[in-house]
């Protein structure tokens, strides 16, 4: 093996530079690590503004504090790593709303992800079908099987307690329908237990036990400065040299490792390296795969993403209630989705002036032609709606942005992670020293990309010739 190693991280979001971070701490010291991004930001998802005068998040929001198991999150041990734990903060208010024909009403606690563990909890919401959540003698889920995650609700809980609850809380995630997403891929926790458990109420609680909570503990964090400060110490730390408005088009697999083009067509660079973290979505990653790995290629091009727009807006002193937001059932006929009081529910974004800065999350899988329309007329729609569902007048916006995430939200169909798996392995076979990380094969959210950044960066190190520390 030549030394130093060279590494090409491709995709300069959180997952690539996750990887990054972790090469730096595993591989040989002088390893060189060049990060790729095509666009001209790093951050991928996370990407923080600004609106009124104040930072505001354009993309993700928070994290995870734990993971399934309980432990602290992958997100959490990131900032620590970079020297940010103290800029952690958490939601002042905690409560949201869910929108009942026409009118906000508290989000029941005691559920995972809406699906509730006790029934008795939820009607002041949805009524649940009676008796239908019986004990077969089995368990709920065949052993290696994979359902969609309204499926399984549908046939133990009724279609309300999918439509009111389960349906707007996964929307919120992944802006999709419980009737399509993977169970495994999207509530792992219950899926495992639902291996086990013979019925749907027993299942939630036994994922629950699994990762208890102390009594208060924070369930989200996010970062004072916003998330693009996690972004900015991860590109320090990992030492990598970033390359922006660098699209990589072609991995060509050669005797040593991999020969990356990147840029423009008409002039085109070429690089070798010996290593590389494949770190974007999973359409991209299929082009690039096609050539040197068509099996893999297959299983991850597979996948189907949801587009969104976030209307952020800056209010004068509106009346709000003291709620960090609302989520939007599709069968309330409004094009909002979800809904964040950013100033009320993080006291550190709080304004003397009473300024408050609003966000709603528009746009469902299925219905891209809504986000054909232009930034004003959604800003417009989004402040009727706000007006609407709150019952009283909203002031006028004095600022305002609207960021499109085209093709950024993952629907992941029951089963994706057996296709995953599957490229996986053979891309493993073939070409050990290309590794695939982020949200197109592990899962959304920021404590799943870093942790599957970090995965990608210790087979690398492995691929290579394990670790010099
Ligand atoms: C609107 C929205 C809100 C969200 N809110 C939250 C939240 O509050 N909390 C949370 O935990 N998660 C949230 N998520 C999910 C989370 O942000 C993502 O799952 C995560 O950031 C994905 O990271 P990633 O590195 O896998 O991919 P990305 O962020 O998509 O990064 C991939 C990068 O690869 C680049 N790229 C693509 N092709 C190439 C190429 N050929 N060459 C070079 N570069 C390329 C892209 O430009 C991009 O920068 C949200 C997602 C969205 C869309």
């Amino acid at each position: 093996m030549r030394q130093p190693w060279r590494v090409a991280v491709v995709g300069g979001g959180i997952a690539g530079l996750a990887a990054a971070v972790r090469l730096r701490d595993r591989a040989p010291a002088g390893t060189e690590i060049t990060v790729y991004e095509q666009s001209g930001a790093l951050g991928g998802k996370l990407r923080t503004g600004e609106l009124a005068g104040q930072p505001v998040e354009f993309g993700a929001e928070s994290f995870l504090m734990r993971d399934p198991a309980g432990a602290e999150s992958a997100a959490v041990a990131l900032a620590r790593r970079l020297g940010l734990a103290e800029k952690i903060v958490h939601p002042t208010v905690g409560q949201a709303a869910l929108v009942v024909n026409g009118g906000l009403r508290p989000i029941p606690g005691g559920t995972l992800v809406g699906v509730p563990g006790d029934l008795d909890r939820v009607t002041s919401v949805a009524r649940p079908l009676a008796g239908a959540d019986t004990d077969g003698g089995r368990p709920l889920v065949g052993p290696d099987a994979d359902v969609s995650v309204g499926a399984l609700v549908r046939s133990r809980f009724g279609d309300e307690v999918v439509e009111r609850l389960v349906d707007p809380m996964l929307g919120g995630v992944y802006a999709g329908r419980a009737d399509d997403l993977s169970l495994v891929t999207t509530m792992p926790a219950l899926a495992r237990t639902a291996r086990v458990e013979h019925t749907l109420t027993g299942a939630v609680r036994a994922a629950q036990a699994a990762a208890p909570r102390a009594p208060g503990a924070p369930v989200f964090g996010t970062l004072v400065g916003g998330l693009s400060t996690l972004i900015e110490a991860a590109v320090t730390a990992s030492g990598a040299t970033v390359r922006r408005d660098a699209a990589v088009r072609e991995l060509t697999p050669t005797d040593t490792g991999w020969r990356l083009t990147v840029g423009p067509t008409r002039e085109p660079e070429l690089v070798d390296v010996d290593a590389v973290v494949l770190a974007v979505p999973a359409r991209p990653a299929a082009r690039l795969l096609a050539g040197p790995a068509p099996v893999a290629a297959a299983g991850v091009g597979e996948l189907d993403y949801a587009s969104v727009a976030l209307v952020t807006l800056a209010v004068p002193q509106p009346q709000l209630p003291e709620l960090s937001g609302f989520l939007v059932p599709s069968t309330e006929g409004l094009l909002i989705k979800a809904a964040t009081f950013f100033t009320t529910k993080w006291g550190h974004l709080r304004r003397p002036d009473g300024m408050a800065l609003v966000r709603a999350s528009v746009g469902r899988y299925g219905e891209e032609a809504h986000l054909q329309r232009p930034d004003a007329d959604l800003a417009a729609t989004v402040h009727r709606e706000l007006s609407a569902v709150l019952g009283t007048p909203l002031p006028a916006p004095v600022d305002g942005h609207v960021q499109r995430w085209g093709g950024a939200l993952p629907q992941y169909a029951p089963g994706h992670a057996d296709r995953v798996a599957a490229a996986r392995t053979a891309l493993r076979a073939a070409h050990p020293t290309l590794v695939l990380a982020g949200a197109g094969y592990d899962g959304v959210g920021i404590p799943v990309c870093v942790r599957s950044g970090e995965t990608a960066a210790e087979e690398i190190v492995t691929a290579l010739g394990g670790s010099a520390r």
